[in-house]
């Protein structure tokens, strides 16, 4: 079989598949990018060209593109059992090993995980899972659940309604009943003249506001980020967990604390809810569960909720065809061992994300941005056109999107949120590797600037 051409498969491409969040429209007129093939933190596009993932992918290639391990773990499972369920009072191995190899690593009071096959499906069982808890507690009135402003849950129906991304509402008719949001903790952005400590305690208290508006009665758990990732690489004030964590605990309304992201060493420790000292009852994971090795997600139950589902008895009619799926949990499972035996959080933690927050910080030198955050593997910077009154670029996102085309230009891929600039390197990438990284971004918005001035 010949391989197709580039300007074949673009055809094909533009004839037949659909993608996500695209603008088909404006995605025929550029023609799209085929990725062919990546090792370490490079990716390669079927015209050779040799590109820095600054992203890992989406947020999940956390231990790097190319390790043969985890090819060889699924080959080997395929081999030996290719699928199972985990119905009918069924299990298997690969699955087993994984649940208790995350429980191990999770916060102590937190010891078992059902497993899903992506992120927003973690959201969904999520939704089902705290509804059926309250159910179980002879409170079924407690069925609202509050998320955030500009949070990101996922895609599906569930995820994107626990989420609060107005442009999904608008398109879903979502979100569904029983879901509320309140403001996001985004200071740079909406802090108005608040201190940024002032701030963080504000938006945690819209927390017990909106509870109190709900009825306490009626309120079943609160679901946020640890930091936001798609909503823009969102950092909360130091002030604002540990409010939340008081308001949570006065009302007794369970947390769950979105892992997809921070979860696998993003924050350089295994859970951004280490990282913040949170409590959760559920934490739905994804993305570095298997470096994006094969699709898998699932949620880390804590002992309140997983003792009351298996106390009471009965049936939790929920769970998908995929849950526990032999392949994908042999694939985590490797990928686990090697963030394990290879220490790749310590490096993550100890080395890597001190530099990268290092060069983070000196962007703020850039005239074009306004701020920069960062924290572990995260970063973001602002695009504004007027530092100090932190006044936007017109065109709402165009200067964002103008930067992005010049980073993918010079070999990187950033991803812009508006006009925020983020980035999310694999944990493994070498100092040389960010100094390509930087030296690419610094001259990616020096061409940005000059078209924008
Ligand atoms: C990506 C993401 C999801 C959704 O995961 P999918 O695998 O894309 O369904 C959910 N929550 C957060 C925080 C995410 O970043």
């Amino acid at each position: 079989m010949t391989k197709p051409t580039t300007a074949e498969l673009q055809a094909m491409d533009a004839a037949h598949y659909l993608h996500p969040f695209t603008d088909h429209k404006d995605l025929g007129a550029r023609g799209t990018r085929i990725i062919a093939r990546a090792s370490g933190v490079h990716l390669w596009d079927s015209d050779g060209n040799r590109i820095l993932d600054g992203m890992a992918g989406l947020w999940c290639v956390n231990i790097g593109y190319g390790r043969t391990e985890l090819a060889e773990a699924a080959y080997r499972q395929m081999l030996e059992l290719p699928y199972a369920n985990s119905f009918f009072q069924c299990t298997n191995s690969p699955a087993v090993q994984l649940a208790s190899a995350i429980a191990e690593q999770a916060p102590a009071h937190m010891n078992h995980v059902f497993f899903t096959g992506s992120g927003s499906e973690a959201n969904d069982t999520v939704l089902r899972m705290v509804r059926r808890y309250w159910d179980l507690q002879g409170q079924p009135e407690k069925k609202t659940v509050i998320g955030r402003i500009n949070g990101y849950h996922g895609s599906t129906v569930a995820g994107a309604s626990l989420g609060g991304m107005a442009a999904m509402h608008e398109q879903g008719d979502l979100p569904i009943p029983g879901i509320v949001h309140i403001a996001q903790p985004y200071w740079y952005g909406e802090g108005g003249d608040m201190s940024e400590q002032e701030f963080g305690l504000w938006a945690a208290r819209q927390l017990e506001e909106k509870i109190l508006q709900v009825g306490t009665d009626k309120v079943a758990a609160f679901i946020a980020e640890p930091i936001q990732g798609a909503g823009g690489v969102i950092i909360p004030p130091s002030t604002y967990w540990p409010e939340i964590k008081r308001i949570v605990d006065k009302y007794g309304i369970l947390l769950v604390v979105d892992e997809v992201i921070c979860g696998f060493g993003r924050t350089g420790e295994w859970f951004g809810s280490q990282h913040f000292d949170l409590q959760p009852d559920l934490m739905p994971i994804a993305k570095g569960m298997t470096s994006g090795y094969l699709p898998m997600g699932g949620v880390i139950v804590g002992s309140r909720v997983a003792d009351c589902l298996i106390d009471n008895g009965g049936e939790f009619f929920h769970g998908y065809t995929y849950s526990g799926h032999p392949v994908a949990a042999a694939v985590g499972l490797e990928n686990l061992r090697i963030l394990r035996e290879e220490k790749i959080i310590d490096y993550a933690r100890n080395e890597a994300a001190p530099y990268l927050q290092q060069k983070i910080a000196g962007l703020a030198e850039h005239p074009l941005v306004g701020e920069v955050r960062g924290m572990g593997m995260l970063g973001a910077f602002e695009l504004v056109g007027n530092k100090a009154t932190r006044e936007r670029f017109p065109g709402k996102g165009a200067a964002g999107t103008l930067c992005r085309d010049m980073c993918i230009l010079n070999g990187l891929v950033m991803r812009a949120v508006g006009d925020t600039m983020i980035m999310s390197p694999p944990l493994v990438i070498q100092p040389e590797e960010i100094d390509e990284l930087f030296d690419k971004a610094w001259r990616s918005l020096n061409m940005a600037a000059k078209q924008l001035r």
